[in-house]
């Protein structure tokens, strides 16, 4: 069944192609050629965070990753190879985690409820608010609790994405890509930028996480640039 809803999405899509059409005639072909986005956007999948709408930024402006809690799991091949291709084919210059106050995942991760399957990746938040209890545990109020969980769940993904070979390569050897994280308040609709301290951010992380001898000694072939093995 096709309802009335449905349909229009079909007649609004083409109402859009030819508002565009009319006043750009090359602006479909030209995307089609190649993207060229700065910056890869790594955020919740709820639907009231749409990533182009809440930045402003246009078609081709942004590379887009989504998810259940924004999370950035290094056993998600799908996360990782995208990291990996926005970082080293499309080279952006900034990556961003953007969470919000009032996500599902984080509230249902703060649940003592068995969802299925979905536990498996609740765990990965879970294990956030294990690494910071105290300061959690510490606040009486739920909401507050959770607004706090969302802040530190950004600042943990952030670690994550910098703790990948692709960034710290990318960045001791081209300046770049910064990491950031953001809160999106849907309570209100503003963005706030958390101020994260990228480069105290890759201090800590080299501290464990190190790959700098390795990118130094130029061992490290990003994986288009395997040198032909001759036979
Ligand atoms: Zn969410």
């Amino acid at each position: 069944m096709k309802d009335d809803r449905y349909i229009k999405i079909f007649e609004d899509n083409q109402r859009w192609v030819e508002d565009i059409n009319n006043t750009d005639i090359d602006f479909f072909a030209r995307h089609y050629e190649e993207q060229n986005p700065d910056y890869l956007y790594i955020g919740c999948s709820d639907s009231r965070v749409p990533a182009n709408e809440i930045t402003g930024l246009s078609m081709g402006d942004l590379f887009v990753h989504r998810n259940l809690g924004n999370v950035v799991a290094n056993s998600d091949m799908n996360m990782m190879s995208i990291l990996q291709y926005a970082v080293e084919v499309l080279e952006v210059k900034h990556i961003v985690v953007c969470g919000h106050y009032g996500c599902g995942a984080l509230k249902a991760a703060m649940l003592p409820h068995k969802f299925g399957v979905l536990d498996n990746w609740l765990r990965n938040i879970r294990d956030v608010y294990r690494f910071h209890k105290l300061e959690l545990n510490e606040i009486k109020d739920l909401e507050q609790r959770m607004d706090r969980l969302s802040e530190v769940n950004v600042e943990e993904q952030v670690l994550n994405v910098v703790k990948s070979s692709s960034v710290q390569e990318s960045y001791l050897k081209k300046g770049y890509p910064v990491v950031h994280g953001w809160m999106y308040d849907m309570r209100n609709g503003l963005l706030k930028d958390m101020n994260i301290d990228f480069k105290a951010t890759l201090q800590k992380v080299q501290e464990i996480y190190n790959l700098e001898e390795d990118i130094n000694n130029n061992n490290h072939y990003p994986i288009y640039q395997y040198p032909k093995t001759s036979k």
